[in-house]
């Protein structure tokens, strides 16, 4: 067997090994709370605690930690969704006996951002600004002006540590003074031009609480937050190419623990999905969509209700895989890894979305029941069987019968015979129909000895339909999905992303036929409804025994192509 192909970022790590350069790697997925999680950060989680997986070997890890430096948008609901979903995908940042061994908080870590800071100040780089923000906006310059200096700029060291104790004091205004590096003016690289390293805010955080005034910036705390962590590889998406840089200089001007190395890869963008936290909250709150974990976002709760499997998005991650090229992935990759993982894991039931009455007239009578053994799952023997009523009524899907059939049609019409899936061969004698025209009712015959047996001479049986038994069914509610947007790229609408939703995206059956079997399913069982599709039992609304409600996950076969 040829060894598996390292994407780019998985050979710098064993060359890193192999030399010596690491004993081990540290890994971390560093959400900000302010939103649930999606697919892309799906791929980010696989990527990152993968690669701690397949380095037990030098007691490699990945830390979870919230990205927590901005008060305004975070809140614990997110953190706590937050670690639910990274354990959903099969994931763990500590382990038995530590459940939290490596769970980190950015927010932790304000103590020492603050001590950087201050060692910056001290060493003549960084001093608080007194500009106003229009005006240090106005001298920034552009890529082809170098920037002008502020007033503030060669300030003596003393004067902004004074200035920066009296911001974290809580003596000034939000947007008022800020703390900057200094970098280089007339770098080419904008992020290098004096980046501001600190803000006022005076806002509550969801763990500090009022303790703080002043905030980190993003680009100055995360190359901290890794190094404090001992992270060796931090591996980000590739709009942070250009901010390395500055993440360099951040490592080598602070006197931090280590020296991690920031490497970019390409971020998930699938077809016909949006996935920016800040517009998610949008669908939400402006309830196009019923909440964060709606069956149809991509969010990793919405997947879950759904009835994806974190194996198949594991999959699914691994097949996209790791490069520097920016690309969109098509939304039949991922249907398709939902589809192979459920084909391998699914039972198989029978359900009718769409009921039409099948009444067998040589019945041996009314109160007669037959239980035919049906396998659980073709592709799975262990799987084994289950016994499914067989009475004189029986549901069948309305399209499976047509009154005056093409040549073509294999399925039901007059005088016509069809395999009932796992039992006997039946033919239509008759049929009858309401006022309005609407067959309402076939009457068959069936074939004694036909259970799994071929049909006798002179019979043509072409096809097997499923059914359910009408004495025993489960009435049910099936919630059938359809893509939310119709645009391929929401984002790049005129009208922007609310602008392609699409107003049939969710369409509920009200009084579809279940087997009794899946009277016991329980939420969040996967099944295949054999013809139909994959359905899962829907996770706050279906009630064991009370209340049937599903969720399609996937049909059977993909329709993105059309
Ligand atoms: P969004 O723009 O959707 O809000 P974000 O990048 O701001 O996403 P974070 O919470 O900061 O969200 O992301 C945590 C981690 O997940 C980051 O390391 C980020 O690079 C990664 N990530 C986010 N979106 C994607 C994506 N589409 N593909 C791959 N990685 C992603
Ligand atoms: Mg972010
Ligand atoms: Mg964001």
């Amino acid at each position: 067997k040829m060894p598996e192909k390292l994407d780019f970022i998985r050979d710098i790590i064993a060359k890193d090994l192999a030399s010596g350069k690491h004993e081990t790697v540290i890994t971390r997925f560093p959400p900000e709370p302010n939103g649930y999680l999606h697919i892309g950060h799906a791929k980010s989680i696989c990527f990152n605690f993968g690669i701690a997986q397949e380095n037990q070997g030098v007691d490699a890890r990945c830390h979870l930690r919230f990205d927590d430096t901005n008060p305004e948008k975070e809140e614990s609901e997110y953190v706590e969704s937050i670690k639910n979903d990274v354990r959903w995908l099969g994931f763990d940042w500590g382990s038995e006996s530590a459940p939290d061994e490596h769970l980190y908080f950015a927010s932790n870590y304000f103590d020492f951002f603050y001590d950087y800071a201050v060692h910056l100040i001290k060493e003549g780089k960084a001093y608080v600004d007194e500009q106003s923000p229009e005006e240090m906006k106005a001298n920034r310059g552009d890529v082809n002006t170098p920037g002008t200096p502020s007033p503030f700029r060669d300030r003596p060291a003393e004067e902004s540590l004074a200035q920066l104790e009296k911001m974290k004091a809580g003596d000034y205004d939000d947007g008022s003074m800020v703390l900057r590096a200094k970098i280089d003016l007339s770098s080419s690289n904008m992020n290098m031009r004096d980046p501001v390293i600190y803000r006022i805010m005076h806002a509550t955080h969801h763990n500090t609480g009022d303790d703080w005034c002043i905030y980190p910036m993003y680009d100055f705390a995360h190359p901290l937050e890794d190094a404090l962590e001992h992270i060796t590889h931090s591996l980000c998406t590739l709009e942070f190419e250009n901010h390395r840089p500055l993440y360099d200089w951040f490592i080598e001007n602070c006197p931090v623990p280590a020296t991690p190395r920031q490497i970019e890869f390409s971020r998930l963008n699938l077809s016909y999905t949006i996935m920016s936290k800040r517009k998610l909250l949008q669908l939400v709150n402006d309830g196009h969509v019923s909440g964060w974990d709606d069956p149809r976002l991509l969010t990793v709760s919405g997947m879950r209700r759904r009835g994806y499997q974190p194996a198949a998005i594991r999959s699914f991650c691994k097949r996209v895989g790791i490069t520097k090229v920016n690309s969109v992935t098509d939304m039949s990759i991922l249907e398709d890894e939902i589809r192979n993982e459920l084909n391998q894991s699914a039972e198989r039931r029978m359900a009718v979305l769409d009921p039409l009455k099948v009444t067998i007239t040589n019945w041996p009578s009314d109160e007669h029941v037959e239980q035919v053994e049906a396998p659980n799952n073709p592709a799975d023997e262990q799987a084994g069987t289950r016994q499914v009523s067989l009475g004189k009524q029986l549901w069948i899907e309305r399209d499976d019968f047509m009154e005056d059939p093409p040549k073509k049609f294999f399925r039901l019409g007059p005088g016509r015979s069809v395999r009932l899936r796992g039992g006997y061969i039946i033919t239509c004698t008759g049929y009858e129909k309401n006022d309005a025209g609407e067959v309402t009712e076939v009457l068959c015959e069936f074939i004694p000895g036909t259970i799994g047996q071929n049909p006798p001479e002179g019979i043509k049986c072409r096809a097997a339909i499923h059914w359910v038994d009408a004495a025993t069914a489960v009435d049910a509610e099936i919630r059938l999905y359809d893509r939310l947007f119709t645009a391929e790229n929401p984002d790049g609408e005129e009208g922007g992303f609310l602008s392609c939703l699409n107003q049939d995206s969710l369409n509920i059956i009200k009084h579809a036929k279940l087997e009794a079997n899946l009277n016991d399913a329980q939420p969040g069982d996967v099944y295949q409804f054999e013809r139909v599709g994959y359905f899962c039992a829907e996770l706050k609304d279906h009630i064991p025994g009370e209340q049937a409600v599903f969720n399609r996950t996937v049909a059977l076969r993909d329709s993105w192509g059309k």
